[in-house]
């Protein structure tokens, strides 16, 4: 028993670290997020924090505040499972930041059971709604 947590634990950071790597993608130049939906131990989406498809890849407006259409990562990652065949039903989101109030609303309507996230965000009202809801939440904490 105490060898399979290990492992999951293992498996958890290691999928986290490939969310720091994807973070890397995000323009945004005030914060960088990447998430991942790993479902039967398959990566069936991924995203960053971003503006939407076909804008431009700015993320900040003249006064450097974040654009209000900027899509949080986790949103990108279920937006684009919903474009593809996949199901997000029972899936794990892995995503560098906790997640806000309004990621949190789509990732219970996705159906996901189970979010690892590192970097605790300042708002703990994301959190606390996911855990309202019953869905597993597992901080991971990555050193080095
Ligand atoms: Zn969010």
């Amino acid at each position: 028993m105490i060898e399979s947590e290990n492992k999951q634990e293992l498996l958890d950071k290691r999928y986290m670290r490939m969310a720091y790597i994807w973070s890397e993608n995000s323009y945004c130049k005030r914060r960088k997020v990447g998430a991942l939906l790993v479902k039967d131990k398959m990566i069936i989406s991924d995203g960053y924090n971003g503006t939407p498809s076909g804008f431009e890849n700015i993320c900040e407006d003249e006064d450097n505040k974040t654009k209000p259409y900027v899509l949080h990562a986790e949103a990108n990652a279920i937006t684009k499972v919903a474009c593809s065949n996949n199901s997000s039903k029972d899936a794990t989101l892995y995503v560098t930041s906790s997640p806000c109030i309004e990621c949190a609303k789509l990732i219970i309507q996705a159906g996901i059971n189970r979010v690892v996230y590192a970097d605790a965000y300042r708002l703990s009202d994301g959190v606390d709604l996911l855990r309202r809801a019953g869905i597993e939440l597992v901080n991971v904490e990555l050193n080095g």
